[in-house]
Order: C-alpha cells, then sequence, then structure tokens
C-alpha cells in the first residue's frame, strides 16, 4: 500500500498486487524483473487466482487505485491469458483506477479491450527509460521513440492514462549528465501526455549492470541525484512527477543526510510542486 498525488493535489490510496507468471520477452540491461518469473507461458487461471487471494485478505475498499505488477507486459498473451482478463476485470471492480505495465510495442487493440472490461479507468505504465540516443540504444528494450510516441497517441486517442518510467542512472549516460538527462526524459513523457512519470533510480544486482560498471558504462545513481532530479522535473506541471522510493537505503547517500533527504523526496512526492519543502543542509556534503 503507498500513497500517491493524483493530478489535482488530493492524496489517493495505491494497492500494488504482484503477480507471478511468464517471463517478458525482452532482456533489458537494467532490469531484474526475471527473477519473479516462472518458466513457460502463465497457465489460464493463475493470475486471477493470484489476486483473489490477496484481495481475500483485505476490506473491499482498500484503496483508490490497483497496480498490477506482472513482472513482464499486461498485454503480451504469454504472460497474461486473454481468457482471463475478464475475471480480473472483476475483481478489480472496487478500485476506481487500474494500472497495468507494457513495453510500448504491445500497446494495441487489446488494450482498449481490458480497458472497456474494467467498472473504472484504465491506466497504462509504460517504460520509456532514457532519451539519451547513445543510451536508449544500448539498453536491450528494443523501442525508439517514433514507437513511444504511436503508443502514447493511441491511448489518448482511447481515453486511457498514460503513466511513464524514466531512469536515473541509465548505463552509457555520463554520470555528470545524469540528472540533466533524466530531467529531460520526463520533460518528453509529459510532453506526450504522460499524467504521471516516475524517476526509477538504477539499482545493481542482476549481474549485466555490474558487468556495465567494470567496463565504466554505468554509475550506480545517488540519494542526491535522485532529490535533484525530482526537485528540477517537479514544474513539469500538469504531470505529476515523483520518485520511486522502494529500496532507497540502497542508494549511495552522504551518512550524515541521508535520512532528511529520504524524508524531503516523501515530501516531494506527495505536496503540491507550488509548496516546495525547504533543501536539506548539510555541512558534510554541501
Ligand atoms: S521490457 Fe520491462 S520487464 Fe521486460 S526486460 Fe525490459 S524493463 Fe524488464
Ligand atoms: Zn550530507
Amino acid at each position: 500500500m503507498e500513497e500517491e498525488r493524483a493530478a489535482g493535489g488530493a492524496v489517493e490510496r495505491a494497492l500494488t498486487v504482484f503477480l507471478s507468471g511468464a517471463e517478458c520477452p525482452f532482456t533489458c540491461s537494467f532490469c531484474d524483473l526475471w527473477r519473479w518469473t516462472i518458466d513457460g507461458p502463465t497457465p489460464v487461471g493463475a493470475l486471477p487466482m493470484q489476486l483473489e487471494l490477496v484481495l481475500a485478505d483485505l476490506p473491499a475498499r482498500v484503496a483508490d487505485r490497483l497496480k498490477l505488477y506482472n513482472a513482464s507486459n499486461f498485454f503480451d498473451r504469454r504472460a497474461v491469458p486473454l481468457e482471463d482478463l475478464p475475471r480480473i476485470a472483476e475483481l478489480a471492480q472496487p478500485f476506481g483506477t487500474v494500472t497495468v505495465e507494457s513495453h510500448a510495442g504491445m500497446i494495441g487493440p487489446v488494450v482498449c479491450d481490458f480497458a472497456e472490461l474494467l467498472s473504472g479507468r484504465l491506466e497504462v505504465a509504460v517504460g520509456l527509460e532514457t532519451i539519451h540516443p547513445v543510451a536508449a540504444a544500448q539498453l536491450n528494450k528494443r523501442l525508439d521513440l517514433d514507437r513511444f510516441d504511436s503508443a502514447a497517441a493511441f491511448l489518448a486517442e482511447h481515453d486511457i492514462d498514460l503513466r511513464v518510467f524514466v531512469l536515473l542512472g541509465a548505463p552509457h549516460v555520463p554520470a555528470a549528465e545524469s540528472v540533466d538527462w533524466t530531467v529531460r526524459t520526463v520533460e518528453y513523457a509529459a510532453a506526450h501526455g504522460a499524467g504521471r512519470v516516475a524517476i526509477i533510480p538504477v539499482r545493481g544486482g542482476n549481474g549485466e549492470l555490474e558487468r556495465l560498471q567494470a567496463q565504466g558504462a554505468f554509475t550506480p545513481p545517488t540519494l542526491a541525484q535522485l532529490e535533484c532530479a525530482l526537485e528540477q522535473s517537479l514544474a513539469l506541471a500538469p504531470a505529476v512527477v515523483t520518485a520511486d522510493v522502494w529500496d532507497l537505503d540502497r542508494l549511495p547517500a552522504c551518512d550524515q543526510c541521508r535520512a532528511d533527504r529520504v524524508s524531503r523526496i516523501k515530501h516531494l512526492n506527495l505536496s503540491r510542486p507550488s509548496r516546495p519543502e525547504p533543501a536539506v543542509r548539510c555541512s558534510a556534503c554541501a
């Protein structure tokens, strides 16, 4: 359960359910989601059963938003069998909005079919990652900007919300330009219709990032860079821009001000950009 700022400034409750199913066919260099997948296609009925089990333990109106994250692409029928969509939509009935993740290349008519099954709104979360031309080509994501643009336009045309994931510290982006490219990518996403943009600091640990780090092609982003990228992106109204706060303790940071910066990032995520949070003052790293 998390709290999230909505476009109008209200704070809504979001429930994220992690579903296990088939692995994603892409192999992005920064991704470790394959650890939470199974060999072979997702069996029919497996995802509704997982969702039923989670929801059974929770009050009926536990959250405004339901995020269904399946460590792959929701609109890949190998990961989410088409036969399961009606039951998933039925289980999602108490929620005002449902968010699912998908590679831009898998966005098409099936997204509209699922949106029609839902009683609330559908939001599709798409990883744009970075618009740095060299880095984007090296991510193994097989996503070019034209593909992203057409997916964003398709969603807008069908009145489906778009959330975009943007990386901080993408491999092959020079560390000194990292914040700048993140802010530019947030700006690009907002200009192409993203209502929400989440900045995700790249976290090592999948083996490939360590290999790239040894070659000098990846520098782990810091907590201070995340704070800076978020602060600079907040002016990009009307998109709601937030920093991903999962595993923040893994980011390199100054020991003296780490807790204050984490607290400020969490406040910035929830407060209106028109009410700036005072900057952290630290004698050790200023
Ligand atoms: S498309 Fe998404 S889930 Fe698939 S490898 Fe890339 S980041 Fe991971
Ligand atoms: Zn400090």
